[in-house]
């Protein structure tokens, strides 16, 4: 984890009185509760800012970066605050910009398969307005109920759905991002073909919060899949549920969703939905199969997922059978996240990636390090891309077990990225990983990173102390 500095007060009554003429008294907040809630995200740690402040609009956002340049107060983007990494919390004071009163869908194109949103509108939101009108926006973080596009966007989001639709930077047209001087620009545009100049759009993808605040976002949209249909296979080994991904493509089926569950993350949720079993006795591993299109193709698919799984030892297949056992399929992998936090409240929840056939490799170094180190570690992810939730539990009150686990945590990605990997596919480093970044990135990649930054942040005031240690 990375460690804070000692916080510096950066905001000083000339500053806020500035401030107070930028956006209207409501939308700027200094009362403790406030600076509370807006001072942590889901990673549970960070720096309470000075101030929070909540602007209307892109030239508002304009107008507080600029203070904030020319005053060198920091400045810290936020969404809805379920990363966890400690992306949207502050490191050393400074404000927090929430732009959640920025939440409208300006458009949704269906000529031209385009959405054009603000940046606070929630994913899943913006999923059901265009499906509405048969058309579809995949990506899908599980925490699509409450986390923002602008989230999203400057984490490069992924779920489920990334192995066959990809991630959020696969749907990210265009932007309107203010720079940390308070200029404001636009990136890429309506067009799904754009090779002018740099591509900006796809380096502020990604980025953190780092290189500017995503004001409005171009979204590209795909047509509905009609159906649906969705298997669930068990097995004994880690080793066979890997083959029988590698066995549905050789089959040539792209599934929409290749989940995978280890044996103690399904004993978690047996514990939390109180039933004795979920799965046939003696299972180390559930996948979680979905293939979507038109029905023929869907019909003829789904019988081939089917197949490849038997081929690969599976000791059962069972596949739903309308839309209410889909549902039922689904739970386990919906019920997860509660079910890990009934074992403890404290997790460190990396979301690491290997090459998927080296995934029975990545079980191999779990294990190892589940048992050198005296931890309960469930892991369960996304198979069919390789990206796999590793979840070292703690508990909060044993200082012991915190210590082992933070060492646990460095052979966990120095052994990733051994295995060809990388040490986030979704999560981001923001300050929690800050330290790790070296393990996988070599000395001139990341000077070569940090005079990017300098050359859009001169001052370093936008989400200081990410990323980089
Ligand atoms: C239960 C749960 C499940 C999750 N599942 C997934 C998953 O399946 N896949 C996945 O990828 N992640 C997942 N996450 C992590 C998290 O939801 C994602 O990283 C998400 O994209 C963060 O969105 P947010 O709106 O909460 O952003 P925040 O947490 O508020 O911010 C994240 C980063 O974006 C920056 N940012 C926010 N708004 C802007 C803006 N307007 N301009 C510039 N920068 C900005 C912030 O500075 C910060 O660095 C999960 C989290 C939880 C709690």
């Amino acid at each position: 984890m990375g460690k804070l500095e000692p916080i510096h007060l950066r905001v000083g009554p000339a500053f806020l009185t500035y401030l107070q003429a930028i956006v209207s008294a409501p939308y700027l907040k200094l009362d403790e509760d406030s600076r509370t809630i807006y001072g942590a995200d889901a990673l549970k740690q960070g720096r309470r800012p000075d101030a929070v402040v909540l602007p209307a609009d892109t030239k508002e956002v304009a107008a507080v970066v600029g203070l904030c340049a020319r005053h060198r107060v920091p400045i810290v983007p936020r969404g809805a605050g379920t990363g966890y990494t400690g992306g949207a919390v502050p490191t050393q004071g400074g404000i927090v910009l929430s732009l959640e009163r920025m939440n409208r869908i300006l458009e949704i194109d269906e000529a031209n398969l385009i959405a054009v949103v603000e940046p606070h509108v929630v994913t899943g939101d913006l999923q059901a307005a265009v499906e509405r009108v048969g058309l579809f926006y995949p990506p899908d973080p599980a925490s699509l109920k409450e986390s923002v596009i602008a989230g999203n966007v400057a984490e490069c989001a992924g779920g489920p759905r990334a192995f066959k639709y990809g991630t959020t930077k696969q749907y990210v047209l265009g932007l309107e991002v203010v720079l940390p001087t308070g200029e404001v620009i636009r990136t890429g545009g309506k067009v799904v073909k754009n090779v002018v100049g740099y591509d900006l759009t796809h380096l502020i993808v990604g980025s953190e919060g780092t290189l500017g605040v995503i004001t409005q976002v171009v979204l590209r949209l795909v047509p509905k899949p009609p159906v649906q249909s969705t298997l669930r296979a068990t097995f004994t080994d880690v080793e066979s549920a890997v083959q029988a991904v590698i066995n549905v493509i050789r089959a040539r089926v792209v599934p929409a969703a290749v989940e995978l569950i280890d044996g103690d993350s399904l004993e978690a949720v047996a514990q939390y939905l109180q039933v004795r079993l979920l799965a046939p006795q003696g299972t180390a591993a559930m996948l979680l199969l979905e293939v979507d299109g038109v029905p023929p193709a869907v019909e003829e698919e789904a019988g081939r997922v089917e197949e490849a799984c038997r081929d690969a030892g599976a000791t059962e297949v069972l596949r739903a059978r309308d839309e209410e056992e889909r549902q039922e399929l689904w739970r386990v992998r919906r019920e997860l996240s509660r079910s890990l936090k009934m074992i403890t409240p404290l997790k460190y929840n990396h979301d690491v990636v290997v090459p998927k056939g080296r995934i029975p490799e990545l079980f191999a170094l779990v294990r190892e390090i589940r048992d050198e180190f005296n931890l309960r570690i469930p892991c369960f992810g996304h198979a069919g891309d390789g990206n796999i939730h590793v979840n070292i539990m703690v508990d909060p009150n044993n200082q012991a077990e915190i210590a082992r686990a933070r060492v646990a945590e460095r052979r966990l990605f120095t052994g990733v990225v051994s295995l060809e990997g990388s040490i986030s596919g979704e999560h981001g480093i923001g300050f929690a990983k800050a330290p790790f970044l070296g393990l996988e990135l070599s000395p001139e990649a990341i000077a070569l990173m940090k005079r990017v930054k300098r050359a859009f942040d001169p001052h370093d005031i936008l989400n200081p102390g990410k990323i980089f240690s």
